[in-house]
């Protein structure tokens, strides 16, 4: 567990996304849920010490920032674009993957449920718990209903999956030009830290290096399209994985991804939204 600043925690070392957590005078806030069950249940007794659990926010709606939800009883609270997709993933898919990655939560696998997030807003919300502020803004980007948590009184900000700190990024949901207009935003908050998705904190120098890494995939895409490759073209001659590693515990994963990540961006070329 990384401290980061006298009251903000945050997990890098799972595989899956990073949780992370705020310490106030009045309670616990956490950002995301480990993954794993066996992860979760290590990450409650941590975060209990700290104080008992208001607030849980959801920063996007993949598996691996919600899954965990279920371990912790607390008010969930995520963008309304979150809340949507999250209510449309498959309970029976969730707990299949389950199973292969944590097989000793087997015989508790019949109790999982998906917990949702209860409390939702559009554009951005606050939510004042102690002496702490804790800013909700939707940042479109990494998925359509991305959210940064920027606490100023910390001079931090969870970024979410926006940040993908020197580990390989994932595009399959990816809305490339807001991205890059929410690294801007980012980018002129008033902080010492940032709390990427995924890979270690990191300063405000890197966003121009998750910038450009966008933009160096938009154009290798755009490339393809303009030398008229046909996608299966592009996805057997595309591919970044020599610039960073996979995240923890994905690396069979790398080439798998890079084709996904150019099915997204050529299905946007082709919609002329690249
Ligand atoms: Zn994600």
């Amino acid at each position: 567990m990384n401290q980061v600043t006298e009251n903000v925690f945050v997990e890098t070392g799972y595989r899956g996304c990073n949780p992370g957590f705020v310490k106030t005078s009045e309670g616990v806030v956490m950002i995301d849920t480990p993954q794993i069950p066996k992860d979760a249940l290590a990450y409650r007794e941590i975060v209990q010490k700290h104080g008992k659990v208001i607030y849980l926010i959801n920063t996007e709606p993949h598996g691996d920032h919600f899954t965990g939800n279920f371990f912790f009883d607390a008010l969930c609270v995520a963008h309304q674009g979150t809340r949507e997709a999250i209510s449309q993933a498959s309970l029976e898919a969730l707990k299949e993957r389950i199973k292969l990655l944590d097989p000793g939560f087997e015989p508790h696998l019949e109790t999982y449920r998906i917990k949702l997030p209860t409390i939702t807003f559009n554009q951005s919300m606050r939510l004042y718990v102690g002496k702490q502020t804790f800013e909700l803004i939707h940042l479109p980007g990494h998925t359509a209903s991305e959210t940064a948590v920027f606490v100023p009184e910390e001079r931090i900000v969870f970024t979410g999956d926006n940040i993908f700190n020197r580990v390989q990024v994932f595009l399959h949901e990816a809305l490339p030009k807001e991205w890059l207009e929410s690294l801007e935003f980012l980018k002129k908050l008033d902080v010492d830290h940032y709390l990427p998705g995924h890979g270690e904190v990191c300063a405000r120098a890197y966003l121009d290096e998750q910038a450009a890494f966008i933009r160096d995939w938009v154009s290798s895409i755009q490339e393809a399209v303009k030398k008229g490759w046909t996608l299966l073209e592009a996805q057997e001659r595309i591919s970044f994985l020599d610039r960073y590693p996979m995240g923890a515990g994905m690396e069979a994963f790398g080439k798998e991804l890079q084709k996904m990540n150019v099915a997204r961006l050529y299905a946007l070329a082709a919609d002329g939204r690249l």
